[in-house]
């Protein structure tokens, strides 16, 4: 099947109006409340090389082994568009050195995986990630847990659950692979053919498997944090006792795992029953990642933007149309003098922070009625030969048609206070 032109690839969309509206609220909601926890944006490149992936997310990861978009730059040397975007965090703070201690950074932009096309998996999506860095403890992961849970609540995302669970030390990752694997081998038949292959090469991947054989065989497992040391336990425990003293509504999910090797202790992952079989809308942990030489340890979460949005129009309904401005006034030209004029009187009420909007193709005033009409715009203002004459402009409410003809300052007085009234 041929393509049309005009489509963008497969797995990517472009975002434009009213959607993009909902998209522009839900990251400015965001950005407000980061400022009040004093976490700073930081932009690194898409592109970066390939090592960075491979080394920090680890070689047998999904992401690294299946769907990394990986090309040679013009030197001949592999990058690859960025699948997540704590990698390229690190390297940057690993190059501020002793600077980067506290540092309290979060991203926000497209990542790129070249995932099988299917519902909640795009191949170009966007993720809001944090990255709190400072050495491990209960109540820094915390924090990062309540921050996570304040973004929930300022998007009204009253249907989210956040799971928190403990991924251990490396050092008990064998012992976990082990203990979990004894435990499923009995179950083995009943395992879909991926889980028969991870078994052997990931068995942490069986538990986050969705096909429904393998979900029942993982609910009979033991905890993961069964097979870890009593420091782990207590790690975990001191988690659980002061998300209770915040009273934030996390639950243990004793069988929770995230695919990424540079995870340790705390982990957590949000789901939200809107999304149905791709339902983690965030995805968190505490990590420890290396690069150059340089050991960087923090705690951090990635939400993807695409799956918010999706939930926010799930659990309030009226989310776009609300988050879309709508000009406040319409202007409308008789005649070719007029439009000229009106040029100029929409610079001045848009200097002055009045939205407006007018036509400039010299259509009828019936069509630019009709024009104002379809903008939502509350009010028009009519200007002919005549009131430039007198120096006047019509005001006509295209709540009720009522009418009134004024000066230039209390034109401007009106519309400013009107303006300010609807919030725009
Ligand atoms: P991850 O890094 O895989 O834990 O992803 C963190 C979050 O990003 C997930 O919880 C999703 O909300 C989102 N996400 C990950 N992969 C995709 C994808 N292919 N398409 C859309 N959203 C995604």
């Amino acid at each position: 099947m041929t393509v049309p032109s005009f489509q963008p690839l497969q797995g990517m969309s472009d975002l434009a109006s009213p959607e993009v509206h909902l998209w522009q609220e839900v990251e400015e909601a965001a950005r407000r409340l980061l400022a009040l926890y004093q976490v700073e944006e930081v932009r690194t490149p898409i592109l970066e090389p390939t090592g960075l992936f491979v080394r920090s997310l680890g070689e047998g990861t999904d992401v690294v082994q299946k769907e990394m978009y990986t090309f040679e730059d013009r030197g001949g040397r592999s990058v690859s568009l960025r699948p997540e975007g704590t990698a390229g965090v690190i390297r940057y703070l690993a190059g501020l050195g002793p600077e980067a201690a506290g540092a309290r950074l979060y991203y926000l932009g497209p990542m790129f995986r070249a995932e099988r096309p299917q519902a909640g998996r795009r191949r170009q999506f966007h993720q809001l990630g944090v990255e709190l860095i400072g050495p491990p403890g209960p109540a820094q992961d915390v924090e990062a847990i309540a921050l996570q849970q304040h973004l929930l609540n300022a998007w009204g995302l009253k249907a989210a659950r956040i799971e928190i669970n403990s991924r251990g030390l490396p050092a008990e990752q064998a012992a976990v692979s082990e203990g979990l694997r004894k435990a499923l081998e009995p179950h083995e038949p009943r395992l879909c053919d991926d889980c028969r292959r991870r078994l052997k090469a990931n068995v942490l991947r069986v538990l986050d498997c969705k096909q429904e054989g393998c979900r029942a065989v993982a609910e009979t497992l033991p905890a993961v944090t069964d097979f870890m040391g009593a420091d782990s336990r207590a790690y975990l425990d001191e988690v659980r006792r002061l998300l209770d003293l915040l009273e934030l509504p996390a639950v243990i999910n004793p069988r929770l795992v995230r695919g990424l090797d540079y995870y340790q202790h705390t982990i957590w992952e949000i789901r939200h029953p809107a999304l149905g079989a791709q339902d983690a809308l965030a995805g968190g942990g505490r990590y420890r990642i290396e690069w150059e030489g340089a050991a960087i340890e923090g705690v951090g979460f990635a939400a993807g933007l695409e799956r918010i949005v999706t939930a926010v129009q799930h659990d309030r309904p009226a989310s776009a149309e609300s988050a879309r401005g709508k000009p406040a006034t319409w202007i409308v030209s008789q005649g070719a003098k007029a439009l000229e004029q009106n040029l100029v009187l929409a610079q001045l009420l848009r200097q002055r922070g009045i939205a407006c909007g007018l036509a400039l193709d010299g259509r009828s005033v019936k069509a630019q009625m009709r024009a104002a009409n379809r903008s939502g715009a509350a009010f028009a203002v009519i200007r002919g030969e005549l009131e430039m004459e007198k120096g006047l402009f019509v005001l006509k409410s295209m709540k009720d048609g009522a009418q009134e003809e004024l000066e230039l300052p209390a034109l401007v007085e009106r519309l400013l206070r009107a303006s300010r009234a609807e919030g725009t």
